[in-house]
């Protein structure tokens, strides 16, 4: 008998959570088991096992470059898009440590706590790092990144879709504006590279990226929010970018990330991309008409509704909503006992209660960011768990609002 046991509820439950962590498809889990029963060598290993799992490996490495349309030696496998963000932001700042030491690196006041506390440590340590601020409605500030851009600035690193808004950020457009500098870097004789890095995590699998158009240099994607497994994740790292490892070892992933590769986590990543590939547009339509409804129908059955940012400029998975006398983590809790699942923000930042930095940063008050949830959809939501969470959501709000000591006296 084992130690340890698994006791998944049995009951229905309403997920809505999808940003955190999506469940593995299906097909996905299914494909991997072969994989796992027999592709069990180290890549690295010279033997037949060895080799297979080479093999593999290659393949998938191949056909991730085939989608994205770069090339396969550009692709290291990661275990996490916390550890593609590291390696990339660290990778760079460390390559050439001495001559970086009075360069700057510029990233935004919406990133991922992995980016954020990442480059907070970095700032404790003498770098200086710059953040660039949002518009009201949650897009990056173009001309304010085109003000904190300098002749010693190394690295642009920017979200692609916020986890916690689902803003889709303009990157081709600020691509272009970074292409431009190092053009005119390039005809002044500065020898100061600056790089471009993505982190896509969420719109990874869910719009199609162009990393050609995108015009960067290195990009950050997971497995787990596409529903693959948990331990996989890339980075892609544009060919003549210099950077140092974060994991030293027997020199796996072309000396960049060594430890033996998770080739079956790596095997239902593909098969998840592949997957989104074909369901794209179901999912995005799907998701749409979902997003549509709660927008019509939620302040319909409530007041004081308010949704944080429009729906043209997020993905339709992702919605930010805000509901006034209400505190968003009394939310989260009552929902849970009703069985449905949502977050205040992100879900990395929320077990530790900080309010959202990127809702501060859209200028709303400390009242409205406390009041906001995040309620995220995904390949599996069903209309009936919409229609319960239409149902269910108003009455635990007016519950809350008749115990909250916000609530003026006439509401
Ligand atoms: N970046 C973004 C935008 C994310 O949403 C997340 C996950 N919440 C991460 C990075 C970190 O992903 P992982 O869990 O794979 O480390």
């Amino acid at each position: 008998m084992s130690l340890v046991k698994i006791t998944p509820s049995k009951k229905p439950y309403v997920y809505l959570d999808y940003a955190a962590s999506t469940p593995i498809d299906p097909r996905v889990l299914k494909s991997m088991i072969p994989v796992m029963r027999y592709y069990y060598g180290n890549s690295l290993s010279l033997h037949q096992k060895g080799m297979e799992a080479k093999e593999l490996l290659e393949s998938i490495r191949e056909g991730f470059a085939k989608i994205l349309k770069v090339a396969p030696q550009e692709i290291i496998f990661t275990s996490s898009a916390t550890e593609s963000n590291n390696l990339a932001i660290k990778g760079i700042v460390m390559a050439d440590m001495k001559s970086n030491i009075d360069k700057n690196v510029v990233t935004s006041s919406q990133e991922h706590s992995s980016i954020n506390s990442l480059c907070n440590w970095l700032e404790k340590h003498g770098l200086k790092v710059s953040k660039v601020s949002s518009t009201n409605e949650g897009l990056i500030d173009i001309n304010h990144l085109k003000q904190l851009i300098n002749d010693n600035t190394i690295l642009v690193s920017l979200i692609y879709v916020n986890n916690e808004t689902g803003v889709i950020q303009p990157l081709e457009k600020i691509g272009e504006l970074i292409q431009k500098i190092r053009q005119d870097r390039l005809e002044r004789e500065i020898t100061t590279p600056i790089y471009f890095h993505i982190d896509a995590t969420q719109a990874f699998g869910k719009i199609a990226i162009d990393i050609t158009k995108l015009n960067c240099d290195l990009l950050t994607a997971s497995a787990h929010k596409i529903y693959g497994p948990k331990g996989a994740a890339l980075l892609y790292i544009k060919k003549g970018t210099h950077l140092e490892p974060l994991i030293h070892g027997g020199g796996h992933e072309f000396g960049i990330r060594s430890s033996t590769v998770n080739v079956p986590a790596i095997f239902g990543f593909f098969k998840a991309f592949e997957l989104c590939q074909s369901l794209m547009k179901r999912d995005y339509r799907k998701c749409t008409s979902f997003s549509n409804k709660i927008i019509k129908i939620l302040p319909q059955k409530i007041s004081g509704v308010h949704f944080n940012v429009p729906k043209n400029i997020r993905l339709p998975n992702i919605i930010n909503v805000r509901f006034d006398y209400i505190e968003g983590e009394s939310l989260v809790y009552m929902l849970d006992t009703h069985h449905i699942g949502v977050s205040t923000g992100s879900a990395c930042a929320s077990s530790f209660l900080k309010a959202s930095e990127t809702l501060i940063s859209m200028g709303l008050k400390p009242e409205q960011v406390g009041g906001s949830i995040r309620i995220s959809l995904g390949r599996f939501t069903t209309k009936k768990e919409i229609n319960y969470l239409l149902e269910i959501l108003p009455q635990v709000v007016e519950q809350l609002r008749r115990v909250s000591p916000f609530t003026p006296a006439s509401t």
